[in-house]
């Protein structure tokens, strides 16, 4: 059998080196087709010496110029291209036959659609990209014939429980039971939350992520814009998803059927299980993941949702039961109201606050094309800032 073809969008973050980890395993079946970062060169620059890429692709261009410069100097002839049209070119590329879309943010936008659009198999870890684009997504995965497999560590499990990942061949499903863990927040006093600091919020108790996805885990954003993805992910609608909160993080999720079965997919916190997964579906490769031992692990808690505490996912369940926009506007003025509390700009608390004064001057309209998407993202995030700027001016 020949090698698959692999490129890792977003390979110097954390989802992209623990592909890079897991393809290592497996050099008769993988090779690194191509790499990309943002303006990391030195990270990127270790990558290609390491896997030795046909392409390798930063979206700054002036780190592009001293990528390739350094690349030539040490006699490693990966080729390299700048921009988002490298981007789109390296997830797009006939030679290519698995895509890993792990960029942060709506950054990732349009080389996940690019790859979609090129029916490739498409590992999708870039959630936003689903939240800003779902029903556009989907009709141009099902156009196009790509294969979409979820690596969102609950979304790969809920895949793995229903039969043949879709809701269309288990057509008993009642619910989907999306668990999280509360993240590093779950039980610090509420009047201690506005002091809360960036390393604090960006401490999780289980998973060891990127910087604006911890802090996403701490306000539990990220579950909501997860339960966003799920309804995208298995056609499904926000009345059939349910978050249970089970701080050990050792269920990555469950599917409830109308027989009262209960599948849920076990595992340690470990994105290179569900990687692994979607590398080898529909068979199964080693990850590099211990196994699970139970009795170490000692107990399994779940709870209900604290809604005063994370009030953010109230407005992605509001955003979740509308149309596009507001989905779009959501993940925007979260995306900038991250940022500048990562900036110390504004307060933990603060973040929840933005993107509500945000989402109440979003129109909610349809948001059937590209361009229709990308101007509501604009709006939304300048709004986040003036929203942002107010907030600052008042303290
Ligand atoms: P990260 O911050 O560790 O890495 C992000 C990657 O994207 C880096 O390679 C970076 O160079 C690249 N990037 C950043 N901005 C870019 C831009 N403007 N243009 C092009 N490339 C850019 O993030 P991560 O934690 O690996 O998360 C990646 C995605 O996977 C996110 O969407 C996140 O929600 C999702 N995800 C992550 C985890 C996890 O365990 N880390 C789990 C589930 C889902
Ligand atoms: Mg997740």
């Amino acid at each position: 059998m020949s090698l698959q073809q692999v490129t890792i969008l977003g390979a110097t973050g954390s989802v992209g080196t623990s592909t890079l980890d897991v393809l290592a395993l497996h050099p008769s079946k993988f090779s690194v087709f191509a790499l990309t970062a943002n303006d990391n060169v030195l990270a990127l620059l270790e990558l290609c010496l390491r896997f030795r890429p046909i392409f390798a692709v930063m979206r700054d261009k002036s780190a592009a110029q001293a990528l390739a410069a350094e690349l030539e100097r040490q006699r490693c002839d990966t080729t390299v291209l700048a921009g988002s049209e490298g981007l789109c070119h390296v997830a797009s590329c006939e030679e290519v036959d698995t895509v890993m879309a792990a960029i942060v943010g709506a950054a990732g936008l349009e080389s996940s659609l690019a790859a979609a659009q090129a029916g490739k198999r498409l590992l999708l870890a870039n959630k936003e990209a689903l939240v800003m684009s779902g029903a556009l997504f989907m009709e141009t995965v099902r156009k196009n014939g790509a294969q979409l497999l979820p690596i969102d560590s609950e979304h790969n499990a809920i895949f793995q429980c229903l039969a043949n990942g879709s809701p269309e061949h288990a057509d008993g499903v009642s619910k989907i039971l999306l668990t999280g863990s509360g993240g590093p927040l779950r039980t610090l006093p509420l009047d201690q939350l506005d002091a809360v600091t960036p390393d604090q919020a960006c401490a999780h108790p289980n998973w060891e992520m990127g910087r604006k996805i911890s802090v996403d885990s701490a306000t539990m954003m990220n579950k909501g814009l997860e339960l966003i993805e799920a309804k995208w992910l298995f056609d499904t609608t926000p009345d059939k998803i349910e978050i249970v909160i089970h701080p050990q993080s050792t269920i990555h999720s469950m599917v409830q059927y109308v027989d009262g079965s209960v599948l849920a997919q076990l595992g340690n916190p470990d994105m290179r299980t569900p990687i692994a997964h979607g590398l080898g579906w529909p068979r199964r490769l080693e990850s590099g993941v211990e196994a699970l031992d139970l009795i170490a692990q000692n107990q399994m808690t779940f709870e209900p949702l604290d809604r005063v505490r994370f009030p953010a996912v109230a407005l992605c369940e509001h955003a979740a039961n509308a149309q596009g926009s507001i989905s779009i506007g959501l993940n925007a003025a979260n995306e900038i109201a991250v940022d500048s509390f990562l900036h110390e700009l504004i307060r933990f608390t603060d973040i929840p606050i933005v993107i509500e004064a945000v989402l109440d001057q979003t129109e909610e309209t349809q948001t059937p094309t590209m361009e229709h998407i990308l101007a509501v993202d604009t709006e939304a995030r300048s709004k986040a800032r003036e929203q942002i700027s107010k907030l600052v001016k008042s303290r």
